[in-house]
């Protein structure tokens, strides 16, 4: 029972480790869709302004390059002029841009001085190169680039394109946006609330202070510090939420790995997440974090789904335990139940031998029921074929399927008994389950029992003075002869005879005596008497004889035993004699008008001085 106990709780374990690794990879996938919408929340913002800065270079690059080579070593009149005319050709453009959130437009010469911003006119021809890192690349390399750059007034996101004059570098221009104009793309496409949180030393290190406060609020993130974009606050997530979070441990974990990241938690009893996605400048300097604020996360859902499903495989493995322990237990107790009982028991379905007591196996001297059924399928092989008992096959029909048929049938089986060396009776009983066709069969020991009836029919048969036929079995003989005689015309006939003054013998020697003359008598009798004929006492001092012959025969026969009686000589009393009635059966003869018949013969033998014997002519 022990052992079912440790296997369920095994199995309630490896339900419970299925159900959560299917809850993880729930959560997994959910966490993976989550942080490919905020990628491409974020990268199709940037491509939307990024298409559209494309297709402004196809068309104006050569004339920007043609301006802008003009530019280089060129004296400030020179520049002040080919400013204007820059001006002029795309102040219309920049305009235009101003109004799809586009915040500088800056056009840089060759050695990377300032030769126009369009968002602040009166500045120019400073060495901006030597505060921008992305400017002394394309001094190097000349190649395109974009990303996150943390200049003296703001953030940005810049998208630097270089010119090209006759195969040359010329220069370059770039337009910027703030990250907040890039947060509201993003919103505008995804719906979900930005943040842009920046560590704090870069900012403090880049930008000026009177901005800083201007721009930027400070907040303290797991105890590390960042800035993020005053605008923006209430784009932001929910303050107080966002409070809450900023103190979770966790949060501070996952920044710490510098890694994508869905971080879920739980706020007033709903789920939220929030998508942590470092961002690196233009240097790659990891200088940032862009945090969605994710609202009704399934997360809770999946969880209660969780709780759920375990509940329901444990409520049914905890069915099937019950289920199993209970039959194991009722398997066990019905042993013990059939245990207990005395008498050998079987449990069959007619066929086949399905269980067995233990009062059974010790009788075949098995020590299991797994060892007696690796022998036997049945154990009718144990039975002794004879008359009037069971035998393997009963009518046609298997024995224990004709006990079925037949429960209220008395029923016996011989077996023999090794350990006694004898042959057994069982007395066979059947009780069907209701259920399953199976049945009970009670083998009861009878051996003794009948053995006792035996003696106790032979008592009613017999007289218990001379073991001799009684008076009662007598009649019962004589009336199936009657019977058999009347149908197969049979002869027979009837001798009756009675000791002659029997009283004297009393008086004179007494009772005792007289009671061995009639038992010697008896003995006598008997001897000449054939065995298919029948000798009995009939009352007193009086004896008849069934004798399967005619009148004449008898009538002889009745003589010889007449001189044997008187020949005899019995114990005490020395002689003994008998008178004889002799009558033959006819038709229509019953068991009265036979035995009266004797009886007036007998009569007239002793009228005729006894010692004799007289026929029915
Ligand atoms: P008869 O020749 O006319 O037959 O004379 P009887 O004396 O034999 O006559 P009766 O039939 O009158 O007497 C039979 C006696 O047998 C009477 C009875 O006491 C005696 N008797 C009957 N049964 C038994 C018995 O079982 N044992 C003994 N000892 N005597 C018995
Ligand atoms: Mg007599
Ligand atoms: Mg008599």
């Amino acid at each position: 029972m022990r052992y079912y106990l440790i296997f369920f709780i095994i199995y309630e374990v490896i339900i419970g480790f299925y159900f959560y690794g299917l809850h993880v990879d729930k959560v997994d996938i959910y966490h993976q869709n989550t942080l490919t919408l905020v990628q491409n929340s974020y990268f199709t913002s940037l491509e939307t302004y990024e298409l559209a800065n494309d297709n402004f270079h196809a068309q104006y690059a050569d004339k920007l390059a043609e301006l802008v080579k003009q530019s280089n070593g060129a004296s400030i009149e020179k520049r002040d002029e080919i400013r204007e005319n820059l001006l002029e050709s795309f102040i219309n453009f920049y305009n235009n841009k101003k109004l799809e959130s586009l915040e500088g437009f800056h056009i840089f010469d060759k050695e990377g001085y300032s030769l126009l911003r369009f968002h602040q006119i009166s500045k120019h021809d400073d060495p901006i190169y030597k505060f921008r890192y992305s400017l002394q690349k394309m001094k190097e390399e000349f190649l395109y680039q974009k990303g996150l750059e943390i200049g003296a007034y703001k953030e940005s996101f810049r998208f630097q394109y270089p010119l090209f004059y006759e195969g040359d570098f010329v220069g370059s221009y770039e337009y910027s946006i703030g990250f907040d104009a890039l947060i509201k793309q993003m919103k505008k496409f995804y719906g979900n609330k930005y943040m842009l949180v920046l560590k704090a030393k870069y900012i403090e290190d880049v930008v000026k202070p009177d901005v800083i406060t201007k721009r930027y609020s400070k907040i303290s993130i797991a105890k590390q510090p960042f800035y993020y974009i005053k605008s923006l606050k209430h784009d932001s997530m929910d303050e107080r939420r966002l409070e809450y979070i900023v103190k979770l441990q966790e949060f501070g974990r996952a920044l710490r790995e510098d890694a994508e990241k869905v971080l879920d938690y739980q706020y007033k009893g709903e789920s939220y997440a929030v998508v942590i996605k470092p961002v690196y400048d233009i240097e790659g300097k990891h200088v940032s974090y862009l945090l969605a604020d994710i609202t009704n996360t399934p997360i809770s859902h999946f969880r209660e789904e969780l709780i759920t499903e375990i509940f329901l495989a444990s409520l049914l493995s905890l069915f099937v335990y019950i289920f199993t322990i209970r039959q194991i237990r009722q398997k066990s107790y019905a042993r013990g139940l059939i245990n207990i009982q005395r008498e050998m028991l079987i449990v069959t379905d007619g066929v086949k031998i399905k269980d067995a007591n233990d009062a059974l196996l010790k009788f075949f001297g098995y020590k299991s029921f797994k060892d007696f059924t690796s022998r036997h399928d049945c154990v009718c092989d144990y039975f002794i074929e004879e008359e009037g008992y069971l035998s393997r096959e009963v009518q046609g029909y298997n024995w224990a399927v004709y006990m079925q048929k037949n429960p209220d049938k008395k029923h016996k089986v011989k077996m023999f008994d090794s350990a006694q060396n004898s042959v057994k009776i069982f007395g066979l009983s059947i009780e069907k389950f209701k259920d399953n066709g199976y049945s009970f069969i009670i083998f009861r020991d009878i051996t003794d029992e009948l053995k006792e009836q035996e003696t106790l029919s032979e008592r009613a048969n017999y007289d218990e003075l001379t073991h001799i036929y009684n008076r009662g079995s007598f009649n019962f003989f004589l009336k199936k002869e009657i019977e058999r005689s009347s149908r197969y015309k049979e002869v027979f006939s009837l001798i009756m005879f009675d000791i002659d003054h029997f009283k004297n013998i009393n008086d004179n020697y007494g009772h005792d005596v007289g009671d061995l003359v009639l038992k010697e008598l008896s003995s006598l009798v008997s001897v000449h008497v054939r065995d298919v004929d029948v000798f009995a006492r009939w009352g007193g001092e009086e004896f008849m004889i069934i004798s399967h012959t005619d009148l004449l025969q008898t009538e002889a026969f009745a003589e010889k035993l007449r001189k044997i009686i008187h020949e005899y000589i019995f114990s005490g009393v020395n002689k003994v004699t008998c008178s004889f009635g002799v009558a033959q059966f006819h038709e229509n003869d019953t068991l009265e008008s036979l035995t009266k018949k004797c009886d007036d013969m007998l009569y007239i033998a002793k009228n005729s001085g006894r010692n004799c014997v007289i026929s029915k002519k």
